[in-house]
């Protein structure tokens, strides 16, 4: 097992602070004072901006979650702002950047948080719903220089090549989290946690490292080895399983549609939906729609033509969505697996939370509506 010594640590914390003073990603919104400066040592910055930030960051790369942060910013600027709001309209803001539970986290968090000081301690903050050792790690060192260690999966990806680690990182946390403590540059943690993440997003890529312009590479295991990319080990990858969802848009003959609000527990859980379901072995799909809106909605609908089929993937599984436009037969709709139905006029479709892939099924929709 590689062991990192208080030199090697020491080396490889100079030459890293020393690469990112010029190449590292700055005019970060969140780590700026509000003169749009970065802090001298002793500044702290808001963790208001930082938490939400961090929370977006957990699955999303930042480049993709800046937009979505700075309307965040702009809808609710202060944790009252936040507080204030109802969840739906939290949601509202989150929709495109997925795994929702984080907006219902950070909304319950919230709560907690307000009308008292902001935690300065890692247990202050991960006793809060959605926040985790790194993101509480980073959070505290970025808004008050904390010297704590972050391990982010770009963090474990630098690391496990650094010392060419035989084992996939999260089998050996432990390990991990050690050697990127024995990496804090103790007057400075704020920096060396940023100057990490940023050689992992910009540098030490997941599938083509720059390791010509790495300051690490002197030291780096896996470049001595001639093959990178071999690292972080992983385990023997399961093959993801495969669905085909049927989906139907229901119009009423006023012209409405209906979609139904998922439960809280969950994959998105309280988001709105088109309702529909898996399609079970042998059945044709308009016979699975009409069976899953019976079962969920309690409503008997003729299935008409298609309106669309798309593919999504999410972290374990694969779907595909063979949507078909529906005509209301019969039925007053009940929520019987959701937490509540409505009928709504199409162009009030985009006030409502949904999921990335019912998205596209709106923009389908009010498409095939205007023609
Ligand atoms: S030398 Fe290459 S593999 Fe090693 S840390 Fe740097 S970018 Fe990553």
């Amino acid at each position: 097992m590689p062991v990192l010594t208080k030199a090697d640590a020491v080396t490889l914390s100079t030459s890293l602070l020393v690469w990112w003073e010029r190449h590292g990603r700055g005019g970060i919104p969140w780590k700026l004072l509000p003169s749009g400066v970065s802090p001298a040592l002793g500044q702290d910055l808001n963790p208001y901006g930082i938490w939400i930030a961090e929370v977006m960051l957990q699955q999303t790369q930042l480049n993709v979650m800046l937009p979505y942060w700075k309307r965040w910013m702009t809808v609710f600027p202060t944790l009252e702002n936040l507080v204030a709001a109802s969840l739906d309209e939290v949601r509202l803001q989150w929709q495109g950047l997925g795994y929702y539970s984080r907006a219902r986290r950070l909304h319950e968090a919230a709560q907690l948080l307000v009308g008292r000081p902001w935690p300065r301690t890692l247990e202050g903050w991960m006793a809060l719903p959605g926040i985790g050792r790194t993101t509480a790690g980073s959070i505290l060192s970025s808004a008050f220089n904390a010297s704590l260690p972050i391990l982010d999966g770009n963090v474990k990806r630098v690391l496990a090549r650094l010392t060419a680690h035989a084992r996939p990182p999260a089998r050996d946390e432990a390990l991990f989290w050690s050697w990127s403590e024995a990496l804090l540059d103790p007057s400075r943690p704020r920096d060396i946690n940023q100057a990490l993440m940023d050689l992992g997003a910009t540098i030490c890529t997941p599938r083509s490292p720059s390791c010509e312009r790495c300051p690490w590479q002197p030291q780096c295991a896996a470049y001595a080895s001639g093959d990178p990319c071999r690292w972080p080990v992983t385990d023997a990858t399961k093959s993801m399983p495969f669905q085909v969802i049927g989906v139907g848009v229901v119009i009423s003959s006023a012209g409405t549609v209906l979609i139904d609000q998922r439960l809280e527990e969950g994959l998105l859980g309280g988001m709105w939906e088109f309702p529909g379901g898996k399609q079970e072995l042998g059945e044709t799909i308009q016979a699975c729609i009409a069976r899953e809106l019976k079962e969920e909605l309690g409503i008997a609908v003729t299935v008409g033509e298609e309106l669309m089929t798309l593919e999504h993937a999410y972290s374990h599984k694969k779907l595909r969505f063979v949507v078909h436009i529906c005509n209301w037969e019969s039925g007053d709709p009940q929520p019987l697996a959701s937490q509540q139905v409505r009928w709504v006029r199409p162009e009030d479709l985009r006030n409502y939370a949904f999921p990335a892939a019912n998205t596209k099924i709106i923009e389908s929709l009010l498409i095939k509506l205007t023609q």
